[in-house]
């Protein structure tokens, strides 16, 4: 087997490898490139590759940075099946179509400004990403499935583990049956609300993995529900609003699940609770399909005939009407909206309109990546650009670390222990430079295996 790195490699998105068996590429991973704008652009417009010559992808998780440039891949010629779990599927089905909308609205948008200019194409429209999802084939959790041609030496079989990241998430094991090869996708924590643990891997000759949060510690999962009562009730007790950038996968469901918690044991005031993101609305949906996925806490819930994800305080927001009246309503509530690192999307009316008052709280829910303006509120920037206009930043700005759903340095350690045995060498993705640098070596401190931090297009031969 032979590994090229093309994407969050020294950064945190756009996660692709290339893996070669027998003569064969395939992808693990297609996502897309956030953060700087222009950057970014230049990143996500060109694959290093023809799409036509890629025989498959294997996919990891729903999230953008790793599924957000399957549309790209299938508009540049590539046909082949896209393996990856049943929730994934319906996942990306939500937010392929979002993406893509969003890009056709913001074409659209720079070809009415400056109408003299050669037009500005979207990345890809909502018909390669509806293509696309024609692609996907579903692969269950524990299932080993052989992905390559069926020709005599050709084989190369991939099996899937519950990654407890996001709903559908998955750490896979790939063999041509002389090297085992571990990806570990995105790895979720133990304790975080909705969705099941991380599941242990079997040994692996090699592993690539995830260093988002490689040099530090969170605080435990345990604690979110007290943080987000502490958090809600001082902000409703100064007369306030509680904007809350959440993904709307995901983090905007466990904020529903924590909230209805607390409605129930009595520890929230009397105010209503919006959820404001069509995209959360859709992928709310996908959840309710998907109980598979799910862990005991939610599926008491529903044994005891209760929707988790709803509740009568709670008004889910689809229509942009709806959404505009919050703009004008009297009295503290909160809302939840996307997008979680505040880049786009209805979030930023809502921060426009709340984020000079002082009685008012941001509530951040999540990791937030360099350059966004999540990461400037969180920085404590005291001025910061809402659609390109500078507000003063009055409000309180909080943040909720205990939902993180990428594991923290001691808990990637520990996911990565059953793999070790055998283990020649770790790769380590999706984490910036200093956060992979510290994880390399605490790899090496406790478990005595070279830790590289994969450079982007750097190239590495596998052998048994
Ligand atoms: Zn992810």
């Amino acid at each position: 087997m032979n590994l090229t790195f093309q994407g969050a490699a020294g950064g945190v998105t756009g996660s692709m490898h290339r893996l070669e068996a027998d003569g064969k590429h395939f992808l693990l991973d297609c996502g897309m490139f956030q953060g700087r704008r222009k950057e970014a652009e230049r990143l996500n417009r060109h694959f290093p590759f023809p799409g036509s010559s890629i025989e498959a992808v294997v996919l990891s998780h729903a999230h953008i940075d790793h599924s957000g440039r399957l549309p790209l891949l299938y508009k540049e010629g590539f046909r082949g099946p896209i393996y990856t779990t049943p929730a994934t599927i319906d996942l990306c089905g939500a937010m392929l179509r979002d993406t893509a909308h969003i890009l056709e609205g913001d074409a659209e948008f720079v070809n009415r400004k400056h109408p003299n200019d050669p037009p500005v194409e979207p990345l890809f429209t909502l018909e390669d990403a509806a293509n696309t999802v024609e692609l996907f084939r579903p692969v269950a959790y524990r299932t080993p499935t052989n992905i390559g041609t069926n020709v005599v030496g050709a084989n190369l079989v991939m099996e899937s583990y519950d990654a407890g990241h996001i709903l559908g998430s998955s750490s896979i094991v790939l063999t041509d049956g002389k090297v085992r090869l571990a990806f570990s996708g995105d790895v979720g924590r133990p304790g975080l609300p909705i969705i099941r643990d991380p599941e242990p891997l079997p040994p692996c000759d090699y592993l690539i993995m995830e260093s988002t949060y490689g040099g530090r510690k969170h605080p435990r999962t345990s604690d979110a529900i007290n943080t987000l009562e502490e958090v809600v009730t001082r902000t409703i007790a100064r007369g306030g609003r509680l904007i809350v950038p959440a993904f709307a996968v995901g983090r905007t469901q466990q904020l529903v699940l924590l909230l209805h918690q607390l409605m129930n044991q009595n520890r929230l005031p009397a105010v209503p609770i919006f959820v404001d993101s069509p995209l959360a609305v859709d992928v709310t949906g996908v959840f309710r399909a998907h109980p598979e996925c799910f862990d005991d806490e939610v599926n008491q819930y529903l044994h005891g005939g209760e929707d988790p994800f709803g509740f009568k305080r709670l008004t889910y927001i689809r229509d942009v009407n709806e959404s505009k009246k919050l703009n004008d309503r009297k009295g503290p509530f909160v809302v939840i909206s996307a997008s979680g690192m505040c880049e786009a999307g209805r979030i930023l009316h809502h921060l426009r309109n709340s984020i000079g008052d002082s009685r008012n709280t941001v509530l951040l829910t999540g990791y937030q990546a360099e350059n966004t303006l999540g990461r400037k509120l969180r920085d404590g920037w005291k001025s910061v650009r809402i659609f390109g206009i500078p507000e003063q930043v009055e409000a309180e700005v909080a943040s909720l670390d205990e939902l993180s759903a990428h594991a923290d340095s001691e808990e990637l350690l520990e996911w990565m222990k059953p793999i070790t045995p055998q283990l020649k060498k770790v790769f380590l993705v999706h984490g910036e430079p200093a956060q992979a640098a510290a994880l390399a070596d605490a790899i090496q401190g406790l478990y005595g295996i070279q830790a590289i931090p994969a450079a982007p297009g750097m190239n590495c031969e596998l052998s048994g």
